[in-house]
């Protein structure tokens, strides 16, 4: 009898594991790439196509810069909404649905992972996410999900939280964090208006330091970006895009080689720098 059981335990285990998934951070910059198409979308698209050909990830769970929360949930909709939480862009960005199912069972296995994290109804895809999946994969096809971020903890939280995650990695989830590297918005705005793509000093600066600790491994420097006085207090005036990248880096294993994917900061303080951990 224990002898059956523990052959049942082998199976399941076979089936539960996959070939460990790649970490994604996309900078996802303005929601309006979701109808344009440039270097950035068609970039997404390329490798969303590489992805699914050669990993077949049967969920994508979306760390968002635009789902801030007090405490950490997981949304475990059956069919998660397409929320259009931005204002002044035109129709056709209202108008547009990403319709991939949730990952109920999957949002339950997420809560196991760490006692932090809370299931809720109470979400569905925001910006963050569907605007970058549109690209992904194109065909809304894989259960997709999201995690929130605990706007009022430390970054090294979140550095922690992502170790807890790594599971997923092995089960077939694809884990995304999206947000952007340098977000200035308020610097940025007058340059888009005047279609100024040259970006500041200060946002080179930053996202360059960024990449080099992403080459060096050094995560936790990652997590103190403060000690990078007054370019890291410009290209970070605000902590809820740059923190999707600790998700990411914090699922990374030593051996996972780092491949960026886009480089370009433009409009001032906007970074569209998108990588891939493994
Ligand atoms: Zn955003």
């Amino acid at each position: 009898m224990n002898m059956e059981l523990n052959e049942l335990d082998k199976i399941a285990d076979t089936l539960g594991d996959s070939v460990k998934m790649p970490v994604l951070f996309i900078g996802h910059g303005s929601p309006m790439n979701a109808i344009e198409s440039n270097s950035f979308t068609q970039m997404l698209k390329r490798n969303g196509e590489l992805i699914k050909a050669k990993y077949q990830p049967k969920a994508v769970l979306v760390v968002s810069a635009h789902w801030l929360t007090n405490g950490t949930f997981v949304n475990n909709v059956a069919r998660p909404q397409t929320i259009h939480d931005f204002g002044g862009f035109p129709q056709a960005l209202f108008d547009m649905q990403y319709p991939a199912p949730g990952a109920p069972e999957l949002a339950k296995e997420v809560a196991m992972l760490s006692e932090a994290i809370i299931e809720t109804d109470d979400w569905g895809l925001d910006h963050g996410a569907w605007t970058v999946l549109h690209h992904l994969f194109p065909e809304a096809d894989i259960p997709s999900f999201e995690l929130s971020i605990d706007y009022y903890r430390p970054m090294e939280y979140h550095l922690e939280l992502a170790d807890q995650l790594k599971k997923l990695r092995q089960k077939g989830v694809l884990i995304i964090g999206s947000g952007n590297i340098v977000h200035n918005l308020r610097m940025s705005m007058g340059k888009m208006q005047q279609n100024d793509k040259n970006p500041y000093e200060w946002a080179t600066e930053f996202d360059y330091w960024v990449k080099n600790n992403l080459e060096k491994g050094d995560y936790s420097a990652l997590a103190n970006y403060s000690t990078t006085g007054q370019a890291g207090l410009l290209s970070v005036p605000t902590p809820d895009h740059y923190i999707p990248i600790l998700y990411t880096v914090g699922l990374a294993d030593k051996q996972d080689p780092i491949k960026q994917l886009h480089e370009e900061v433009y409009y001032g303080g906007l970074s569209m720098r998108t990588f891939q951990v493994g």
